[in-house]
C-alpha cells in the first residue's frame, strides 16, 4: 500500500485531498490516503473579521464539519486522523503525529503533502489548538465586545483593518462604543499595498468614526479584571496608556512548521518551497499554501497552488515529468470595509469600492465556503466533481 499523507485541512488541502482521491486513489487500491490534521470543521479565515461581531455570521458559516465528506471514501481507502504532525524525518519517510485522544503513532509514506497553513496566536482568526478550542476563543471574543465601551484593534494589515471597519460599521458610526485601530506605520495595511488604496481604506475607517492611532507600537498589554490597559508608544518616543474592554491583536502570522526538520525551512520559519511546489532537496515532498515561502500567504496564492497541484499529481503518480508552477506576479488585494464599502487593487489599477464589495464584501466567501471545504471548489475554480 502506497500512502499519500496530507497534513493540514485547510483552504490549500481542502479541495486536494477530494479531488486526489477521486484523480488517483479511488481509481488504484494500491493507495491509501491518510489526512491529519486538529480540526474537525474546516476554518474560512476570510470570514472572520465579520464573524468576531457579535450576531452577525453563525458559526457554521466559517466552520463547517469535515466529517461528512470524509465518510464518503472506503476505509481501506482513506483515513482521517484528528491530531497534529509532531515531527517528520524525510530520510526514512515518516511522520510523527501526536493524536488529539493522546499518544503518538508513525506513519510511513510514499507521498507527504505539507498544507499545515499559519495560525494567529491567541486569535480565532485561524484554527486553535481544536475546533472547540476556536469556538470556545470565539465566543469569548464576542462576549467582550458585546460588553465592551472600548475595542482596540492593534495591528492594520489586511486582518486588522477589515476587523476595525466591521466593528466601525456595526458600533463606532453610530456612537455605541469606542473603536480604536493601532498600527506602526503612517497608513492601515501595508506594502506591496499602494499608497492610493491605504489611503482610501483610512478615509473609509475615519468615515466609520474608528480612531486611528498610527505610527504607533503597543509595548505593554496589562489585565486588570476587564480591562486590557494597553502602554501605546508612537515613533517620538512618547507613550500613553488606552484602556478597553476588548482587546484584538492581528499583528500578523506565524508559520506551522515545528514539526519540520530545520534544513528545510528558511530563516523565517516558512518550508522553502520549489516552483514544482516541493520542498527544496525532495522530490517526494509537496509544500502547499501559506507553510511555503514560495508566495505571499494568501488565499487566493493557496488557492493557485492547489489548482496546479490537482492538475500535476496524477501525472506524478504515473511517474512522468512534473510541470512547474507560475507564481502569480500581479499584486492582487481586496479589503473589506464595513458592510458597504471596500478597497483594493489590481496590479497597479485601484479598484472600485462597490465592485470589490460586492464580489468580497457582501457575504466574506460564507455563500461558497461550504463547497472548498468539500473539495468541490478552490478559491479561483470549480472542480469537476
Ligand atoms: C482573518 C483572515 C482573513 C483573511 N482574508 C483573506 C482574504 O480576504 N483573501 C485572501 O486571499 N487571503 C486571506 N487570508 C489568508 C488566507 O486565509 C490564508 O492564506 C489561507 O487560509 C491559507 O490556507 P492554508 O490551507 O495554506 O492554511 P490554513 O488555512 O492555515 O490551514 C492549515 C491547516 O493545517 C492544520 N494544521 C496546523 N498545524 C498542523 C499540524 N502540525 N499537523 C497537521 N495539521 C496542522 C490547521 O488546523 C488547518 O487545518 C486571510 C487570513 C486571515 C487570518
Amino acid at each position: 500500500m502506497k500512502n499519500i499523507v496530507v497534513l493540514g485541512v485547510g483552504v490549500a488541502a481542502a479541495p486536494l485531498i477530494r479531488q486526489t482521491m477521486r484523480n488517483v486513489v479511488l481509481k488504484d487500491k494500491d493507495y491509501k490516503m491518510i489526512v491529519v490534521a486538529p480540526n474537525t470543521h474546516f476554518h474560512w479565515p476570510i470570514a472572520m473579521p465579520r464573524v468576531i461581531v457579535p450576531g452577525q455570521l453563525a458559526d457554521d458559516k466559517a466552520m463547517i464539519d469535515l466529517r461528512p465528506f470524509f465518510n464518503e471514501y472506503p476505509e481501506a481507502q482513506f483515513e482521517f486522523v484528528l491530531g497534529t504532525a509532531s515531527a517528520m524525518d524525510p530520510a526514512s519517510n515518516t511522520v510523527t503525529i501526536a493524536p488529539s485522544e493522546g499518544g503518538s503513532r508513525t506513519v510511513n509514506y510514499h507521498t507527504l503533502v505539507v498544507a499545515t497553513g499559519s495560525s494567529s496566536p491567541d486569535m480565532p482568526w485561524k484554527v486553535m489548538g481544536s475546533t472547540e478550542q476556536t469556538k470556545q476563543r470565539l465566543h469569548e471574543l464576542q462576549q467582550q465586545i458585546e460588553a465592551a465601551k472600548t475595542i482596540v484593534v492593534v495591528g492594520a494589515g489586511a486582518t486588522g483593518t477589515e476587523t476595525a471597519g466591521e466593528l466601525g460599521f456595526e458600533y463606532a458610526k453610530a456612537g455605541k462604543k469606542d473603536v480604536y485601530l493601532v498600527y506602526n506605520d503612517k497608513l492601515p495595511l501595508t506594502p506591496p499595498t499602494m499608497d492610493s488604496v491605504r489611503k482610501a481604506a483610512k478615509n473609509e475607517l475615519e468615515k466609520l468614526k474608528v480612531k486611528l492611532v498610527p505610527n504607533t507600537t503597543v509595548s505593554a498589554v496589562e489585565q486588570s479584571g476587564n480591562d486590557t490597559i494597553l502602554t501605546l508608544t508612537s515613533a517620538d518616543g512618547t507613550t500613553k496608556t488606552l484602556t478597553a474592554q476588548a482587546y484584538i491583536p492581528s499583528t500578523g502570522l506565524v508559520p506551522n512548521t515545528s514539526f519540520v526538520p530545520a534544513n528545510l525551512l528558511d530563516n523565517r520559519g516558512y518550508i522553502k518551497q520549489t516552483k514544482a511546489l516541493l520542498a527544496e532537496g525532495h522530490d517526494n515532498i509537496f509544500v502547499l499554501g501559506d507553510v511555503g515561502n514560495l508566495e505571499a500567504s494568501k488565499a487566493g496564492t493557496a488557492s493557485a497552488q492547489t489548482i496546479h497541484l490537482v492538475k500535476a499529481l496524477p501525472i506524478y503518480f504515473k511517474g512522468g515529468a512534473m510541470p512547474a508552477y507560475s507564481p502569480n506576479t500581479t499584486e492582487i488585494s481586496a479589503v473589506t470595509l464595513g458592510r458597504s464599502r471596500a478597497t483594493g487593487q489590481m496590479g497597479s489599477f485601484k479598484l472600485f469600492s462597490y465592485l470589490i464589495y460586492y464580489a468580497k464584501g457582501r457575504y466574506l466567501g460564507t455563500d461558497y465556503a461550504h463547497l472548498i471545504a468539500a473539495g468541490k471548489k478552490s478559491m479561483l475554480t470549480n472542480f469537476e466533481k
